[in-house]
């Protein structure tokens, strides 16, 4: 008995998400998740493991509503920023609806909808990285979500944020647009919070895994008018988040917490500019693309045998050629000083100076 068959016919044909560490590789130089190289330093101090969890806990969601500047009301917190996405997909999407994305972009928008037997519209961004405002305008028939990502993964730019207004314009009434500020911490004067109060159906993902370290943790959230947390309530698993995850979250979002993220950002964009410079200087790099996320995008004159020396060296990045439009390219998280020197060592030798 083939016990693949009794699957549904959407999970038969799934490919699961390729994260990074399914992807495997041996290696001491870890730059292909866009973690922080580090982990901070956090005690449990709640030891009440008999009871079940709040379900929202309420110093997780205040201490993040005082970050993010909006109302507790404003925010549901989840078991990372992904599983924001697909409540998102299960609470919006009926059967015959699609979700919209922009690729190149973060891969869970296509595996979520599939997972939900929901189909998915593509909208190329442009040859710079921005959305195609006419094209997604034409797609938008039967769509309930968009799915945007700024600072996009993996490009690293931002999207301009007149287009997302106009995107929010185009939409209204229509359908959900999902900002994905998974590394808004790197460039906060870009989010787009500010516009939760023009538009009831604007909801943005952000996360504790990428500048405040806490990859491990699995604590995500989605900030939206309360109507639309409302909704997402209705189907968030009872108790998402487990008594060690709130109580560390809890503690990374009071001010000490705060502090130690924000030297963390500023210790990321110190070494991604040193990176950036680099990498700029070797004859093998065809382009470093501008990034203001703690991850560059690289188009090498030869991707694949970059990608393929430095993880037989150890050192893991994220390969990038078969995503749309970035053939030859590579993904580079910032690592520690010594891990990006380590990188420039072992691509120099490939490649000499220009
Ligand atoms: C990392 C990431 C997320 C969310 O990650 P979680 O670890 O699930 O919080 C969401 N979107 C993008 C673009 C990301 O890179």
């Amino acid at each position: 008995m083939n016990i693949n068959k009794l699957s549904r016919q959407n999970i038969q044909a799934l490919t699961p998400y390729q994260s990074a560490r399914r992807l495997g590789g041996k290696g001491d130089i870890w730059l292909n998740a866009n973690e922080y190289p580090t982990s901070p330093n956090f005690d449990l101090t709640d030891r009440t493991f008999n009871r079940y969890p709040d379900p929202q806990p309420q110093a997780v969601v205040e201490g993040y509503a005082t970050y993010a500047g909006v109302l507790p009301d404003n925010v549901l917190v989840s078991r990372g920023g992904d599983e924001s996405i697909e409540l998102i997909i299960r609470a919006f999407c009926e059967a015959d609806n699609q979700v919209l994305y922009c690729p190149p972009t973060y891969g869970m928008y296509a595996v979520s909808a599939e997972t939900c037997g929901i189909a998915c519209k593509t909208v190329p961004l442009t040859a710079d990285f921005q959305l195609n405002l006419a094209e997604i305008e034409r797609q938008l028939d039967n769509v309930k979500v968009v799915f945007v990502c700024s600072p996009n993964n993996p490009t690293g730019n931002l999207l301009n944020r007149s287009d997302l207004l106009t995107l929010l314009q185009m939409t209204a009434g229509r359908a959900i647009v999902v900002v994905d500020e998974a590394y808004i911490d790197f460039c906060p004067e870009a989010t787009m919070v500010t516009e939760l109060a023009n538009y009831p159906h604007l909801a943005i993902i952000r996360t504790l895994s990428k500048a405040f370290a806490l990859a491990g943790l699995r604590c995500g959230f989605t900030l939206a008018n309360a109507e639309l947390i409302q909704i997402l309530q209705k189907v968030i698993a009872p108790y998402p988040l487990p008594v060690p995850v709130s109580d560390i979250a809890a503690q990374a979002l009071q001010p000490q917490g705060l502090r130690q993220m924000q030297n963390q950002v500023t210790e990321t964009l110190k070494n991604r500019t040193e990176l950036q410079k680099n990498l700029e200087d070797l004859a093998i790099v065809d382009q470093v693309y501008p990034s203001e996320a703690n991850y560059l995008l690289v188009k090498f004159k030869d991707g694949q045998k970059v990608f393929q020396s430095l993880w037989e060296q150890g050192i893991i990045l994220r390969d990038q050629h078969k995503a749309l439009n970035l053939q030859n390219c590579i993904r580079i998280t910032v690592g520690t000083e010594e891990e990006n020197e380590r990188v420039i060592e072992a691509i120099s030798a490939l490649s000499g100076k220009k």
